[in-house]
């Protein structure tokens, strides 16, 4: 590991004046200390964030919406009552992230800003990694865990946050403070697809940290649902975040979100629209994942994503009505 200068903040304001140009914050360091290791990421100054207490901690509830400050620790998302019940599709996902000793240290502001871990990147390569002849790595090589949308361009990774999948799906909006004071954003907001190595995939600008997350009430109902290859100490293969909002017995409005598809959350408006107006069942809950299947172009080893990519959709849209019909 490059050797660092280290800095203790108590405080934001000290926090952010710490973070000057080629620092980096520190939460948990369950991600940023392997990549310091690997060198793939040197930071000149390292800024730990687990001392501020402004920055831990759940507040609100279902009716009025909840904030989870940056540096909560996603064990005590798990143990959050108003997150077990009023967003399940969060809570779900959480408990399903890595193991509970990574869950301990692990903070949502880290989560949501960990690096991609497609492994040409962690090898050193780079979010667009190409060989000295111009090949793309990940589009000529072992390509199994990449992208099987906006495979056009050259981001071909897929985007390693699986919280943020329900929070978007719930509509959530992070607050980030930096040298020009705070901004809010919808989550979503937050990432950007990089087109070179010298670009970063996150939105944030210079010195700037995520402060919090806050989820609007709960209204309707959300859910998640994950397919991986273990239970346990790993990233999903692909998952798929809803929420929706009803009239009656029908969708009346409707957000899906896709894990593991894209560089990005992707945001499946073809499946929205395909189970608008539809009551949830098997059948509409199939033609959603289908739908959201058109448009996929997966790369030569990962055709196997577009049909949980389709599991996925149905499963969260039926366990949000209830009917887990494939525990049956
Ligand atoms: C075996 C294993 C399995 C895993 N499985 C999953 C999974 O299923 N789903 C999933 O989502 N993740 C998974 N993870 C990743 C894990 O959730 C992240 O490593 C963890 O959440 C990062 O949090 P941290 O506090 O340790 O972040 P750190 O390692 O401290 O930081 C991570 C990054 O975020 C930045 N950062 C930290 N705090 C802030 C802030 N407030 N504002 C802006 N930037 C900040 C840091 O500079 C760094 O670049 C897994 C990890 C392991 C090791």
């Amino acid at each position: 590991m490059k050797a660092f200068e280290y800095v203790g903040a108590t405080s934001v304001d000290q926090a952010v004046k710490a973070l000057t140009p080629g620092s980096a914050p520190l939460a948990g360091g369950t991600d940023l200390i392997n990549r310091m290791k690997d060198y793939v990421t040197s930071p000149e100054r390292v800024v730990y964030l687990n001392d501020v207490k402004e920055l831990a901690g759940i507040s609100g509830d279902a009716a009025s919406g909840v904030t989870i400050l940056a540096g909560t620790r996603l064990a005590e998302i798990l143990a959050s009552e108003v997150v077990k019940s009023a967003y399940p599709a969060l809570w779900q996902t959480t408990s399903e992230v890595a193991t509970p000793q990574i869950r301990n240290m692990a903070s949502l502001g880290g989560n949501l800003f960990q690096h991609p871990r497609c492994w040409y990147y962690r090898s050193g390569f780079g979010l667009v990694p190409k060989t000295t002849d111009g090949k793309h790595m990940l589009r000529e090589g072992d390509n199994r865990y990449a992208a099987i949308f906006m495979t056009d361009g050259d981001a071909l990774y897929v985007h390693p946050s699986s919280l943020a999948v329900p929070l978007i799906a719930l509509g959530a909006k992070a607050t980030l403070v930096g040298p020009e004071g705070e901004r809010t954003v919808e989550v979503e907001e937050l990432y950007k697809v990089p087109t070179s190595n010298s670009e970063s995939p996150f939105a944030t600008k210079p010195g700037e940290i995520l402060k919090s997350v806050t989820i609007p009430a709960s209204k309707g109902k959300n859910a998640s649902y994950e397919a991986r290859h273990k239970q346990a100490h790993d990233w999903p293969l692909v998952m798929a975040s809803v929420n929706l909002t009803f009239s009656g017995e029908t969708v009346s409005d409707a957000r899906v979100v896709v894990y593991g598809v894209a560089p990005v959350p992707w945001r499946s408006k073809a499946a929205e629209e395909a189970i608008k107006d539809k009551v949830i069942t098997v059948e509409s809950a199939r033609s959603a994942g289908e739908a959201a299947a058109a448009g996929a172009k997966p790369l030569s080893m990962n055709g196997f994503k577009v049909s949980m990519l389709k599991t996925v959709i149905t499963r969260a849209l039926c366990t949000s009505a209830g009917n887990k019909y494939w525990e049956a």
